[in-house]
């Protein structure tokens, strides 16, 4: 149940259509540019359920070591839907920019002042790419203060392959840090990530919707996404694609009803450095 809050009405962090978040997702042949602009993620444990194309949240608890605590869940327990694995999510950046993944207004313009076009958007992914930003901290720091450049090889799979910029665009000016940073937090409040990774069933719930009874069929290797968000995920499958939207459509209505839940920016913060601590940052940069 989330808490209420009073908004005086020239509030500024309520935006239309506050509901629908953008999912950050390459596009092949196109190389995109973001900026993380969450040192923390927040992960889930999920399923990912081939027929439906949806990920679920697992009913189990885990340990340190990732072991399960407990035999809740029952997409644990059906061996076809494949051991639960780490989904995370964070809020990026999201530049416009053209094919090659520069920007769209000039740099000539954008020390005048202008912004370049963005969308905070939301970026999903697995164990694997949470490894690799972790080496691209340990080299480079705070990656709120690097771009990356996303190259798109698999489309359905989302394989994305980053080139760390020297700088971020939104940082080069007083304009852009002040025009992101309000946006970031705006979007911060508005956003419950957690809901966004995967669909909460309860466990008769995740029985019937998914058909866990059922016989499983042959076991096959199958080559799972790289846990990043449904939404379009089976270009060459209407009947799922079609389902992924339904399912984002819900967890937005459900979003806005617990709108005001992440006042505290910093739940999901396990280290050191405070997630919206952007102030500090940018006062680090002058
Ligand atoms: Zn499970």
């Amino acid at each position: 149940m989330s808490k209420s809050r009073k908004l005086n009405l020239d509030d500024e962090t309520v935006k239309e259509g506050a509901g629908q978040a953008t999912f950050f997702r390459g596009k092949k042949g196109t190389t995109h540019r973001i900026c993380l602009l969450d040192t923390a993620t927040t992960a889930i444990m999920v399923h990912y359920h081939r027929g439906t194309g949806q990920y679920v949240r697992c009913l189990n608890d885990f340990d340190e070591d990732g072991d399960a605590l407990g035999a809740e869940c029952p997409a644990c327990k059906n061996r076809d839907m494949g051991a639960p694995r780490q989904k995370h999510g964070l809020l990026v950046c999201w530049y416009e920019t053209d094919k090659r993944g520069e920007p769209i207004v000039s740099e000539k313009a954008r020390k005048k002042g202008k912004v370049n076009p963005y969308e905070i958007a939301v970026w999903t992914f697995g164990d694997d790419k949470f490894c690799q930003l972790r080496a691209f901290k340990r080299e480079h720091g705070d990656l709120r203060k690097i771009d990356f450049k996303v190259e798109c090889t698999d489309e359905q799979f989302q394989r994305l392959t980053l080139i760390p910029c020297k700088t971020a665009l939104w940082m080069e000016t007083k304009h852009a840090k002040a025009d992101v940073s309000s946006a970031y937090k705006a979007e911060k409040q508005a956003r419950d990530i957690e809901r966004l990774l995967a669909k909460d069933y309860t466990a008769e719930e995740m029985v019937e919707e998914l058909a866990l009874d059922e016989e499983a069929e042959d076991e096959e290797d199958v080559d799972m996404p790289d846990l990043n968000d449904e939404k379009g995920e089976s270009d060459d499958d209407e009947e799922s694609e079609d389902e992924g939207e339904e399912e984002e459509e819900e967890e937005d209505e459900e979003d806005d009803e617990e709108d005001s839940e992440s006042d505290d920016d910093d739940e999901s913060d396990g280290g050191d450095e405070p997630d919206d601590d952007l102030d500090k940052a940018l006062a680090e940069l002058g």
